[in-house]
């Protein structure tokens, strides 16, 4: 995005290109994951930092370390910031899935070319089927499972903390959340 300010734009290193600025949102991506597709209670005991869920006993947030003494805890997790960790999730699955389907292409378009102008044995419908088939699994996970993995990570990261960043922007600021 060309409009975003050069502050907010974070250092190229680590896995994938990227690490946030935020270490705990990447601990907490899998636990919103869950709370979005419902699979947890939506009500509950979470830090009141970065909405982390804690169990009765925690004094200190174990995702990012907030003692619940300086910061009470919130029994329900604002829904701008569930829309942050959607945003990731949402990201990356396009990138995957984008990428297995340009595998895929690639395969068709191998097949086709096999069977139409293959020489020899290589232009036999088997060996053209064994390519679209097994070429086409293998492509589709080097495109979607290992590059577009990699490529939506880094996207959808980058979103994600930018709409952290405005959360607590907002928050620090004392404007009342959306819901
Ligand atoms: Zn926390």
């Amino acid at each position: 995005m060309a409009g975003t300010t050069a502050k907010e734009a974070p250092e190229l290193v680590g896995t994938a290109g990227y690490v946030s600025p935020y270490p705990y949102l990447d601990r907490l991506q899998e636990k919103m994951e869950e709370r979005l597709e419902r699979k947890v209670p939506a009500t509950g005991r979470y830090c009141g930092f970065c909405y982390g869920r804690l169990r009765a006993d925690d004094t200190v947030c174990g995702f990012c370390e907030t003692p619940v003494a300086s910061t009470p805890t919130v029994g329900e997790i604002p829904q701008e910031v569930l829309r942050a960790y959607k945003a990731k999730q949402k990201t990356e699955a396009t990138w995957v899935h984008s990428g297995a389907f340009f595998g895929l292409i690639i395969a068709a378009v191998l097949f086709i070319v096999l069977v139409i102008w293959g020489p020899g044995l290589l232009g036999h419908p088997a060996v053209g089927f064994a390519v679209l088939i097994g070429g086409g699994y293998v492509l589709a996970q080097v495109f979607g499972t290992f590059l577009g993995a990699q490529v939506g990570y880094r996207k959808g990261a980058r979103k994600r903390d930018r709409m952290w960043a405005a959360f607590l922007e907002g928050r620090e600021r004392g404007q009342p959340t959306s819901r």
